[in-house]
């Protein structure tokens, strides 16, 4: 069984050979964590002979489960069936399903989206009489989320204050409203899972004992939840086997805590810890780059890093003029790297610290024919027409779902408007009666409230879910989808609802990839999936995908993904760091972890790009470069000194002409004055005619600023910013600059 110690050096066979008994190995990006892990289970398995029903493996991303399980199964040349790979929701929400009788809800229950949620944290409100304004869903939603990550259940909610008891009461209130439409959030997944294996000593002991290996990726991210989980599970056996850097941890905005690392040395005193220190990824350069990004960050322990893969290109640094300008940088680099270094879409992707960013992006590669790949965003599943179908099938699945019943009771239009729906509302909540019931005695012809036409309404929709509730109970997801279509009107809708033709078709066009996806498994149970869909995470939408295409992704969704190039955009201060993060307690040093996190992806080449001006909001402010970009030294990067020095020289000319009132005026900040001091010149070019920050005079466009220069074959390729005629790029033999002298 060499084969599966092959491609390991020392230290990562000694974590995949340790006998059982706890391993915590904390290592460096890059230095093979994952494929430790990989290799462990498939060594448990085909080495220590334990059976592969008994081993759980937590991952990140769905997706890297999928991955993770074929790796394992090369490995040892066959299926394994049982073994138990998947997220802590994943892992979680089965489990809950299993043990369904031991629950509050039905195996067949829900798992609502942040929009579900929203929905129901604004009914609660409503219905507490709570003023939305002040009390806004998204933030009571926050703390609520948080202290289900705390494993706090509304009864032991406390919080100080008005603002407090208000939280206590919607938590109460949201909680109430989810169970009555046996629906959990992400958050009830663990929370429920905890508390059920907490409270039920039967159920512990079984799982604790049926779980030899327990085994956890990306452990620095873990939350209490998780954490209780892990420490639950692990108990018996205590053959826990966790993998993770401190310096990689992004997500204490959801609860994560590092400080689960030292909590596990307290749990698991007799942990056998192990250190890996090469990194295989990426260039020395890189490597530098980034750790002098994450030295600046207090209180965390060095750890040894090193690769054999010698120089590489230097990191380059760009400051662009606009969020315009950054992406057409970019893109044009992509471009020009496809062509001249052989590198495919698929090689090269570009990070950013908002979703937000995305537009710019994506509107250069649509401009220069760029095949892209969004990761999450406005994602397949969040499209309304999907949202609407998914909702129909929800209500089939489960007719008290009143998430999903307001959100289609009306939609295609059928004469139900709001008074109609409030007045359904109250008069089943007066009678103590669910949806369903509600309807099922409005088609029994029992007196209520409602006004004679409205009720008939409420009937017909009832008929038709009965209809769908048949079809569904045949076993036939096509047929079902089918006859929901055409007994709406779904169409017709689409086109009444499209400002163009054009919008009508590419919504018509995703209900079709929602037929074809349901296709391919149309014998499969609804609730199967149901729960398919809501368990995708962001970065499953890269899954499968085998189209080449260069990859957008937020920061927070690389972590553990690698590719030869990586731009990372938006390196401004109030982006990244994201202004949000300036007054929470290690809000700053998780900025500069995500920042690390990053730059470690990139395998050869990096680039680091900000903009002089950004549109935010509408609204067009200057921008400052990232603090982050100050420590790294000047023999590491190459770029933009061009842009910079011009900068200063436009911030002088502004001063001298005022020809423009745009904020530029304001005093130079220290840190830009120190960014541009430790920026390496432009090393071993031929010097350029038109420096940046030089006034020149155009016989069209007049009088501007050279912004940029850079060589062009023989040529010089020059940026202007002219004073009427806005930028231009021009070609200098074309041009006929004329240099004005101060
Ligand atoms: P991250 O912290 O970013 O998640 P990681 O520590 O999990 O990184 P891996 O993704 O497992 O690192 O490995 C990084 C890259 O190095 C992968 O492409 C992996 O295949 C490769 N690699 C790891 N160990 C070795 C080795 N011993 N020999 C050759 N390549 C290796
Ligand atoms: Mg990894």
């Amino acid at each position: 069984m060499t084969s599966l110690l092959d491609g390991l050096n020392p230290q990562q066979r000694e974590a995949v050979t340790a006998g059982t008994g706890p391993v915590l190995v904390l290592a460096g990006p890059g230095s093979g964590k994952t494929r430790v892990l990989t290799h462990r289970i498939a060594y448990l398995v085909g080495e220590m002979g334990a059976y592969p029903g008994g081993i759980l493996a937590v991952t990140f991303t769905n997706k890297a489960a999928g991955e993770m399980r074929e790796r394992i199964e090369s490995l040892l040349g066959g299926r394994l069936g049982g073994l138990q790979i998947g997220t802590f929701h994943a892992i979680c929400a089965r489990l809950l399903r299993k043990e369904a009788p031991f629950t509050r809800l039905r195996a067949d229950y829900l798992i609502y989206d942040t929009d579900d949620q929203l929905a129901a944290v604004t009914q609660a409100i409503t219905e507490l009489n709570v003023d939305v304004k002040k009390y806004r869903p998204r933030q009571l939603l926050n703390a609520i989320s948080a202290a289900k990550n705390e494993l706090i259940t509304p009864a032991e909610y406390q919080a100080p204050g008005y603002v407090g008891e208000i939280t206590r009461r919607v938590y109460e209130r949201y909680q109430e409203l989810l169970v009555n439409s046996n629906a959990r959030d992400f958050d009830d997944l663990l929370l429920d899972a905890v508390l059920l294996l907490q409270t039920n000593d039967e159920l512990r002991q079984k799982y604790q004992r049926h779980f030899e290996h327990l085994l956890v990726d990306e452990f620095q991210d873990t939350n209490t939840a998780q954490y209780r989980l892990v420490q639950i599970l692990g108990n018996y056996h205590r053959n826990v086997f966790v993998v993770g850097d401190e310096d990689q941890a992004i997500y204490g905005f959801r609860g994560a805590d590092y400080r689960n690392v030292l909590q596990f040395r307290h749990d698991f005193p007799d942990a056998r810890v192990i250190l890996l220190e090469q990194n295989y990824r990426s260039t020395q350069i890189v490597l530098d780059a980034a750790r002098a990004v994450i030295d600046q960050n207090p209180n965390r322990t060095p750890k040894a890093l090193f690769t054999e893969r010698g120089g590489g290109p230097r990191v380059t640094i760009y400051e662009a003029y606009s969020e315009v300008d950054e992406a057409e940088y970019v893109i044009e680099r992509i471009v020009e790297l496809r062509r001249q270094d052989g590198l495919s879409w698929g090689d090269m992707a570009i990070m950013y610290r908002t979703n937000a960013q995305s537009r710019a992006l994506e509107e250069a590669c649509i401009r220069r024919k760029v095949p892209y790949r969004l990761v999450g965003g406005v994602g397949f599943y969040t499209r309304r027409e999907i949202r609407d179908l998914l909702a129909y099938l929800r209500l089939v699945h489960n007719p008290d779902d009143a998430v999903s019943f307001s959100r289609i009771i009306n939609v295609p239009k059928r004469g139900i408007g709001k008074k109609s729906l409030e007045d359904f509302r109250r008069w089943a909540a007066a009678n103590r009666l669910t949806i369903s019931q509600a309807l099922a005695a409005l088609a029994d012809g029992v007196a209520s409230s409602l006004a004679g036409a409205a009720a008939r309404k409420f009937v017909e929709f009832w008929q038709m879910l009965t209809n769908w509730r048949a079809l569904a109970a045949q076993g036939d997801l096509i047929a079902l989808l089918e006859d929901i279509l055409t007994q709406t009107g779904y169409s017709l809708h689409l086109h009444e609802t499209s400002d163009t033709e054009q919008e009508a078709l590419e919504r018509q066009e995703n209900v079709k990839e929602l037929l074809a996806l349901v296709e391919n498994d149309r014998q499969r149970p609804l609730a199967d999936f149901l729960e398919s869909v809501a368990l995708v995470a962001d970065v499953d939408s890269l899954a499968g995908s085998a189209e080449d295409a260069v990859t957008l992704l937020t920061l927070h969704s690389a972590k553990g993904l690698e590719f030869p190039v990586v731009f990372i955009t938006g390196l401004e201060e109030g982006l990244l760091p994201h202004f949000r993060a300036f007054d929470e307690q290690d809000g700053m040093a998780e900025e500069c972890r995500l920042l690390y996190v990053g730059m470690t992806r990139a395998m050869q080449r990096l680039y680091l790009t900000y903009a002089f001006r950004r549109m935010t909001y509408g609204d067009s402010s200057p921008g400052m470069p990232s603090r982050f970009l100050r420590p790294i030294p000047a023999q590491l990067l190459e770029g933009a000194s061009a842009l910079l020095a011009n900068q200063r020289a436009a911030h002088r000319y502004q001063q001298d002409t005022t020809w423009d009132d745009a904020p530029l005026t304001q005093p130079e900040s220290p840190v830009r004055r120190a960014i541009r001091s430790q920026i390496a010149p432009f090393g071993g070019a031929p010097a350029l005619r038109y420096k940046a920050g030089v006034r020149v005079f155009h016989g069209k466009f007049g009088e501007g600023i050279v912004l940029e220069s850079r060589r062009s074959g023989e040529d010089e390729e020059v940026t202007v910013s002219f004073r009427e005629g806005g930028i231009k790029r021009l070609t200098a033999s074309f041009a006929n600059l004329v240099i004005l002298e101060d």
